[in-house]
Order: C-alpha cells, then structure tokens, then sequence
C-alpha cells in the first residue's frame, strides 16, 4: 500500500491536563519529506504553559500510583486495541511526516506494541520478592513509581520509539511527559487520543512540543524525576549533562555508526539480502542500520548480491525519503566528497529518479561507496542515509580494530557460516547489540535495546528487563513484629 498524505494540514497542540491546548510561542509548518509540502502545524508552548503542564501531571500522577497496577493495565490493554484498530490510519500518517514506506511505518507501531505486550506481563512477573533473613525478620523488595518521567524523541521513529517508554513508565504508575520530534509531532496526536479513549485519566499523559527551549524547560522543573531521551549523540550529550548536572537520573540514546564484518565463507543470498536491507530499510535513517561494511578477503560475489538488491529498490514504494531536503543536500556532498578522497561509486544513489509527482521531496537512492579509508568521514561519520561504505580487510583482526576505533556503540553484524568466528566477533566487539547473520539486530521483548559508548549515557538500558529499575524506584522494607527469645545482632 501507498502513504496517503494528510488532505488538510493536521494542527497539533499541546496536551495539557487532559486538553489540548494551543501553544503561546508560534506555530512552525511541517513538511513532508515525499512533497516538501506543508502538512501540519505545531504549536510552541510557553514556559508558563509548560509549568502549567507539569503541575497537572504531578497531581495527576498521585492518583494513578495509588491505581493497582492490575487496573493501571487494564487501560493499556484497551490502548493496545485502540493501535491495533487505527494501525493503518497512525502508519499513513507516520510515513507521510517523516518518510518512511508506508510499511515500514506498520511494522514500526507493531514493534511498539510489542513493547507494550511486555509492559503488560509487569504485573504478572515483576513480583517483587519477601524473604525472612533472620529469626521474625523479613526483607521485602517493593517497586514503587518515580513520579513524573519526561521522554525526548527523535523524527526517525513517530512511534516506535515512544512506544519503547510509554507503555513502561505508565504501568508502573509514572505519569508521562513526552515531547516529540519537532519534525515529526502529527504521531504523538493519534498515540494520545488513543491513551485517552483507552481511558488513562487526564494529566497522567502530557505532549509538549518545541526544541532546545521546552527540553530545558522540562528537564529543569523539579516535579520531572527521570529524563529519557533517544537522538544525535550531540543533543545526547547536552541532554544526559543538563538532568544529571541537577541530580535526575537520566538515559540518552545517542547516534551510531554500525559495521557488519562479511567473511568470504557467508551464504552468498543470506548475506546480500541482509546487508542490502539494513542500509537501505527506513533509507538508511535508523540507528541501528549498516553504514560500513567491512568486506574480509574475497567477498565479490557477496558484494554483487548486495548491489543487485539495492539497486532493484524504487523510491516511494520499496525505500521512503529523507527527512530534510539539507538532510538530502548532507548525503550528496558526503558521497562526493568520499569520491575526492578515492572511493569508488559502484551504486550512485544521486542519480535516482524521484516518484511521479514526488519531485519536490527530499530523495535519494542507496548508494555504495567500495574501497572506502578507514578513519574517513564517510567510514566515521554517521551520516544517516541510504549509504554503504566498504573498507576491505585482510583479515577479521584488522576488521575489529577498525570497529573498535569508532567513538559510538550500538550495533555490530557478522556474516559467516563458521559457528567460532562468529563467537569471535560477538566477543570482540565493542557494541551493545551484536548480530549474527541478522544485518539489523535490534533485541525483540523482553530483551533490552541499548548501546555503548557515544550511542548511549547513562546506566541500564531503556526497554525489556533492565529499564524497570531505570523508570522505577526499587524500596527495600525489613521487617519485625515480636520480639524474640534468641535475639542476636541481625534480629
Ligand atoms: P536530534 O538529536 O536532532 O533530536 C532529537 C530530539 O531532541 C528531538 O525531539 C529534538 O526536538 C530535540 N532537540 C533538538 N535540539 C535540542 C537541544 N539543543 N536541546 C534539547 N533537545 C533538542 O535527533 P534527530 O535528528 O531527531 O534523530 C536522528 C538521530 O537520532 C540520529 O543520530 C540517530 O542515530 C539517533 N537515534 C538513536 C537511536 C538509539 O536508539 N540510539 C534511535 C533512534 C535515533
């Protein structure tokens, strides 16, 4: 199916105790990457109305705690059906503002959901635990709500990637702040009117929009207890100083640049498919797609299969665009500049042709670069587009070192069809997510998604297992009722 783009220009405003409120501080256009044309509006609000915001939430969010969390789930169960019932409708709109194919933007919400599936088995395996470490004594784990959570998103993921945190923080009785890609804020109206026909009562979730300006002002306010924020690393960095500098916890996903080391032994059709797949899927705009390749001993023929399917894609239906026609502008002087610096183009994504009647959006075909130097911009940089660079090594010891020596962490593939020399790299390398043979390894539920390095700061990870204790407070209770005959010095 094609994204259908908004008839009419979709106002978004701010989600204010329960009402949705116009912002005091302007109302930027926003364009979608398939036209350049204007599709909405979103509105700025002040920093009185972000206080305002805040108050709600922190009142609301002592009502909700107080909610067992049996009942606290009944309303993400309804959420759930209410996605699953408009899914069509939130994936037009999805792709339509930040560029995806329309199915990619699907298969993104799904994932979402398959967050808020785990959010739902809280209640039925985070049982907390009571044991009795001396005579009449007892210690009990409790885990209790930090109060209000904020959550700062990027364009890349409308959806998925606040889905990664609403369904989380909310069952475990947190009241949710979220502010959006300001490029991409037309998602975050379905995904709260959803919440609210779910039944989530007003102020327990909240949408504010804008920059710098309203992440300062939300990160600042003392009611706001933890900061999750998932974008550049350059934001990243501010983000994580600003709410640790003032005593918050806080977690921030930063960017990437993500190798796959291809070993001549590889099934040649696994590994073209796989590889082709995670440079180009979403345009090569996630944080977990390949960007160099690093192409062991002789991997021609593995190399031609990779180029085969990456040219066989047509813009629009098989790859979406970029989300900014600077963005597009970026890749173009990238690629040029890799070719001054001695790479060769063998895939020339400049001169793809935009879809009939698309002309004016911000496309760009995948493009592979062979023979690229490592410690290069186009092997160091991420550059967030449909670009593969290829960096031949003689060996996996050389092909790990170059791994190593970039300053992010998130993700690292092998394609092999030897069972050690897979374990080799899985051990060797210096990401938080590893695949094997899987050119896009993002963990499904409930294993956690995280990096290392310049892709993530802070402790833990921000979904499955490991984000409970980020987005919770663990309480340790001991215990005595009686006095006992044989008291000692641990009674
Ligand atoms: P971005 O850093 O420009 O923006 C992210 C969020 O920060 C947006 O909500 C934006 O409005 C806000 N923001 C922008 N400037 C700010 C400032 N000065 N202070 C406070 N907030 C500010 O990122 P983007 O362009 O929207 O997204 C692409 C980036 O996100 C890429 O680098 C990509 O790798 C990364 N990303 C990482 C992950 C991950 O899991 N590690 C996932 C998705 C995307």
């Amino acid at each position: 199916m094609h994204t259908i783009l908004p008839k009419e220009p979709v106002i978004c405003h701010n989600l204010i105790n329960g009402e949705w409120v116009k912002g005091e501080t302007g109302n930027p256009d926003v364009f979608s990457p398939y036209n350049g044309k204007k599709i909405g509006e979103v509105s700025i609000p002040s920093e009185h109305q972000i206080d305002a915001a805040l108050k709600a939430a922190a009142e609301a969010q002592v009502l909700w705690a107080k909610a067992p969390i049996k009942e606290r789930s009944q309303i993400l169960f309804n959420f759930r059906n209410i996605l699953i019932r408009d899914m069509d409708q939130i994936a037009h709109l999805k792709s339509a503002e930040c560029g995806k194919t329309f199915s990619e933007a699907k298969a993104g919400l799904m994932k979402g959901i398959e967050v808020l599936e785990f959010a739902l088995s809280i209640q039925n395996l985070d049982l907390g635990g009571k044991v009795e470490v001396s005579r009449g004594v007892t210690c009990e784990y409790r885990r209790e709500p930090l109060g209000v959570v904020a959550n700062i998103t990027p364009f890349n993921f409308p959806a998925m990637v606040p889905m990664w945190t609403i369904p989380i923080c909310l069952a475990l009785g947190n009241a949710y702040v979220w502010k959006p890609s300001d490029k991409t804020p037309l998602t975050a109206l379905k995904i709260a009117n959803a919440l609210t026909e779910a039944g989530l009562p007003k102020g327990v979730f909240t949408v504010l929009h804008g920059g710098g300006f309203t992440v300062d002002a939300i990160i600042d306010n003392p009611v706001v207890k933890a900061v999750g924020f998932v974008g550049s690393t350059k934001v990243a960095k501010i983000v994580y100083q600003r709410a640790t500098n003032l005593g918050k916890r806080a977690l921030a996903l930063g960017g990437a640049k993500n190798h796959i080391v291809l070993l001549p032994d590889a099934n040649t059709e696994l590994s073209g498919m796989g590889i082709s797949d995670s440079f180009t899927g979403c345009a090569g705009q996630r944080c977990m797609a390949a960007s160099v390749l690093l192409a062991v001993g002789n991997v021609d023929q593995h190399i031609q299969k990779i180029v085969e399917r990456a040219s066989s894609l047509k813009l629009g239906s098989d790859m979406g665009a970029l989300i900014t026609k600077s963005q597009k502008d970026f890749l173009v002087d990238a690629i040029t500049k890799a070719e001054k610096a001695g790479a060769k183009v063998i895939l020339d994504g400049r001169k793809a042709v935009a879809p009939a009647g698309m002309e004016e959006g911000n496309w760009i075909g995948p493009t592979i670069l062979d023979n690229v130097q490592p410690g290069s911009e186009a092997a160091t940089v991420e550059l967030f587009g449909p670009i593969l660079s290829i960096v031949h090594c003689k060996d996996i010891s050389e092909a790990m070192k170059i791994e190593n020596s970039v300053e992010y962490g998130n993700a690292c593939s092998v394609f092999t069809s030897s069972g050690p020399l897979a374990d080799r790299v899985v051990r060797q390398a210096s990401t938080g997510m590893v695949g094997v043979n899987i050119g896009v390894p993002v963990p499904r539920e409930p294993f956690s998604f995280g990096g290392t390095n310049a892709s993530k700061y802070g402790h833990g990870d921000i979904t499955g297992h490991h984000s409970l204790d980020f987005w919770s407070n663990v309480k340790k209770i001991t215990t005595k009722w009686e006095t006992q005959s044989d008291n000692n010095w641990m009674s």
